[in-house]
C-alpha cells in the first residue's frame, strides 16, 4: 500500500508546490509509482508539470462528484509520474464544501480506488487551512511543511501544528508529520542561518536533515513545464530535491 503525504503551509510562496513537483518527480524517476494530485486552484503544479490549467475533468470535478479519479488522471513528461490536474474551477470548491455534511472526506473516497496503484501520491495544497487543505489532510497519511528561511518563518507554524493536531483527533487519526522542510535556504546570509538554527531548536528531530537552497534554476524550471531534475539534472537544487526524496522515501 502505498503512502499519501499532503504539503501544507498556510503561507503562500513558501515552495510547497516547488517540493511536490520535484520530489514527485525525484521518487517517480527513482522507480517508484507515483501521483501528484494538484488542489490549489492556482494550478501551479499542473502547468509547473507541462500540463494546461483548464484540462478536463479536473480535480474540481472530482471532489464535486461529477467524475472518478480514474477519468482525471493525466499522464507527464516524467516516467512513472502520473497528475490529476486543477483547474481555476477549484475556487469556488472552498464556497461549496463547507456547506455540504461530511466533506471533508470527499478527497479521500475519491482517491481510494486508484490507491494502490501507486508508491506515493503527493497531494500540493493551496495557501489557506480552508476546505481544500483539510480535505488533503484527510486523505494524507504525512504531512511535509515547507519552511522558508526568512524571517517570519516561525510564525504561523504553531498555529498550522494546532491545526494539524486538530485534524488528527477529529477528523484522521492516522495523520503524522513526515517533517519540516526548509527551503529557498541561502547559507550566506546570517538571517537563514539564524532561522534554521532556530527552527532546529524549536522543532527537534521533526526538521529534514536535507535543506533546500535557494537557487536559480529551481526558480526558472516550472516556466519550462519541467521539473528541476530535467531542467537542468545537476545543479545544486537538483541534488538537493533527490536528497529529499531519498529521505522521503526511507521514512516512508
Ligand atoms: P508555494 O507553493 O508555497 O506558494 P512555490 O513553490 O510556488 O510556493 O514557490 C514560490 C516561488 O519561489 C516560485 O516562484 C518558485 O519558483 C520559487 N522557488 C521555490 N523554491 C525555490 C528555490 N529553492 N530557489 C529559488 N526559487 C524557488
Ligand atoms: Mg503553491
Amino acid at each position: 500500500m502505498g503512502t499519501t503525504y499532503a504539503i501544507a503551509n498556510q503561507k503562500g510562496g513558501v515552495g510547497k508546490t516547488t517540493t511536490a513537483v520535484n520530489v514527485a518527480a525525484c521518487i517517480a524517476e527513482a522507480g517508484y509509482p507515483t501521483l501528484l494530485v494538484d488542489i490549489d486552484p492556482q494550478a501551479n503544479a499542473t502547468v509547473g508539470l507541462g500540463l494546461a490549467k483548464d484540462l478536463e475533468p479536473s480535480i474540481y470535478d472530482v471532489i464535486s462528484g461529477d467524475a472518478t479519479a480514474e477519468e482525471a488522471l493525466r499522464p507527464s513528461d516524467v516516467d512513472g509520474l502520473t497528475v490529476l490536474p486543477a483547474s481555476p474551477h477549484l475556487a469556488g470548491a472552498n464556497m461549496e464544501l463547507p456547506r455540504i455534511a461530511g466533506s471533508e472526506n470527499r478527497l479521500r473516497d475519491a482517491l481510494e480506488p486508484i490507491k494502490d496503484r501507486f508508491e506515493f501520491i503527493l497531494l500540493d495544497c493551496p495557501p489557506s487551512l480552508g476546505p481544500l487543505t483539510v480535505n488533503a489532510l484527510v486523505a494524507a497519511d504525512r504531512v511535509i511543511v515547507p519552511v522558508q528561511t526568512e524571517y517570519f518563518a516561525l510564525e504561523g507554524l504553531a498555529g498550522l501544528l494546532d491545526t494539524l493536531a486538530l485534524i488528527q483527533r477529529e477528523l484522521n487519526p492516522r495523520l503524522t508529520i513526515a517533517g519540516m522542510l526548509l527551503t529557498m535556504h541561502d547559507s550566506r546570509t546570517r538571517l537563514a542561518r539564524d532561522v534554521e538554527r532556530e527552527v532546529r531548536e524549536h522543532f527537534p528531530s521533526l526538521v529534514f536533515d536535507t535543506v533546500i537552497p535557494r537557487n536559480v534554476r529551481i526558480g526558472e524550471a516550472p516556466s519550462y513545464g519541467r521539473p528541476v531534475i530535467h531542467h537542468d539534472p545537476l545543479c545544486a537544487g537538483a541534488d538537493a530535491y533527490f536528497e529529499l526524496a531519498k529521505e522521503v522515501a526511507a521514512r516512508a
